[in-house]
């Protein structure tokens, strides 16, 4: 039996542009998620481990999602108050900002998990640790 063949890492543009379209970044296939919260252990299509084999790989995706989520709901806020000053809709930003802060989080949960993979790997390049 021979061990599988470990695949050729793309460039930095490319694993992002795959993994914001919640694909593996190394080969571009989809199918990685069992649900919208549950990544599959491996890619179904070239194999690699999806958590690279570490403790704690998840807390690193969390810490991902909380980055990408709040800088998204900041933009929304600021953006909502510049486009509409000098009368922001103030009673419209107290409600939907903070639901905005807590329900961005589970909607971008697939997109973090997929970029913190490219985010690694282009820290932590491939290797055979990450096949099986
Ligand atoms: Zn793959």
């Amino acid at each position: 039996m021979t061990a599988p063949s470990l695949p050729q890492q793309p460039s930095k543009r490319v694993m992002f542009l795959r993994a914001i379209r919640r694909r593996c970044p190394i080969c571009g296939g989809g199918s990685l998620f069992t649900g919208w919260f549950r990544m599959k252990d491996h890619c179904p299509h070239c194999g690699i481990r999806m958590r690279r084999g570490e403790d704690g790989y998840t807390l690193g995706a969390l810490w991902f999602n909380l980055l990408l989520a709040e800088t998204i709901t900041m933009a929304v806020f600021v953006g909502t108050l510049v486009r509409t000053w000098p009368s922001p809709p103030w009673d419209v930003l107290q409600v939907l900002g903070p639901a905005e802060a807590i329900l961005m989080p589970l909607l971008i949960w697939p997109f973090a998990r997929t970029l913190f993979l490219a985010f690694d790997l282009s820290f932590r390049p491939l290797g055979p640790q990450d096949l099986g």
